[in-house]
């Protein structure tokens, strides 16, 4: 059974295997899965709504103010947090008051927990905005996807709406500094983990240049029943050997 999509807007805190306590803030509705993806690997199925125009579906994407009042109150609270991470059940870019919002919570942050960080968990569709891509250098922690060197792989795995070029993707991802890039790595059916799939991503995360790289494969149901976990003592050969050929650093993230 693939996971149920969240019912709330907040959502946590979640212990994270990488960052520590994080309160998720899930901007996309409750009721159906709206993403501008459909990946194969995604824990939470198939996309209900693959798009990158929400418009259709304000109506049930959570209220500005309501979301304000929630994170204000979550962050006056004794949670025990380290991290806003705008994450949940879609792409959290495509909620059409975003970047207002990331001022929000900044705020929010500055004014109760000043050491906490803003995190995104992005799939890139939305870095063909301007107001998006610049809106990155707000984030203190902006986590990327990118899980193909190619075009084919790309539609692939992530299955994109129309209009989300890979190229185009890679390019925004090039031009953005302090970027963490992550990656779900699968085998079986479709696979990113061929020779020729590594060489081709790896060129591009040379490109790219980001701070990190964030490798993991499937630990849960999946919707694409072909699809195999890659096992972790791969992932972590892999991890190795694009730090040595990209020049940055890679971290597999493995259940043992
Ligand atoms: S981008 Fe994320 S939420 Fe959207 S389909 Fe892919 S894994 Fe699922």
């Amino acid at each position: 059974m693939v996971l149920p999509l969240k019912q709330t807007t907040l959502y946590g805190p979640v212990n994270s295997r990488r960052y520590g306590k994080s309160l998720g803030i899930n901007l996309m509705p409750c009721r159906y899965k709206l993403c501008s993806f459909n990946c194969v690997y995604c824990h939470f199925g198939w996309t209900d709504k693959r798009t990158l125009d929400v418009s259709e579906c304000a109506a049930d994407l959570p209220g500005f103010d309501d979301v304000v009042r929630e994170v204000e109150q979550a962050a006056k609270s004794s949670l025990d947090f380290g991290l806003f991470t705008f994450s949940g059940n879609g792409e959290p870019t495509l909620y059409p008051r975003f970047v207002e919002l990331v001022d929000a919570v900044r705020a929010i942050r500055d004014r109760y927990r000043p050491t906490a960080r803003v995190a995104l968990l992005s799939n890139s569709s939305g870095l063909g905005r301007d107001d998006i891509r610049q809106c990155m250098a707000k984030i203190d922690l902006p986590v990327l996807k990118l899980d193909a060197g190619t075009a084919k792989g790309f539609r692939a795995i992530n299955r994109p709406a129309p209009g989300i070029g890979f190229e185009a993707t890679v390019d925004h991802l090039r031009s953005i500094d302090d970027i963490y890039i992550q990656t779900v790595l699968v085998d079986g059916y479709p696979s990113n983990t061929s020779p020729d799939d590594l060489a081709a991503y790896f060129e591009k995360i040379a490109q790219i240049k980001p701070q990190e790289v964030h490798l993991y494969s499937i630990d849960r149901p999946v919707p694409e029943t072909r699809l195999q976990l890659v096992p972790p003592e791969r992932l972590r050969e892999i991890a190795a050997q694009g730090e040595r050929e990209t020049g940055v650093p890679m971290r597999a993230f493995c259940k043992n």
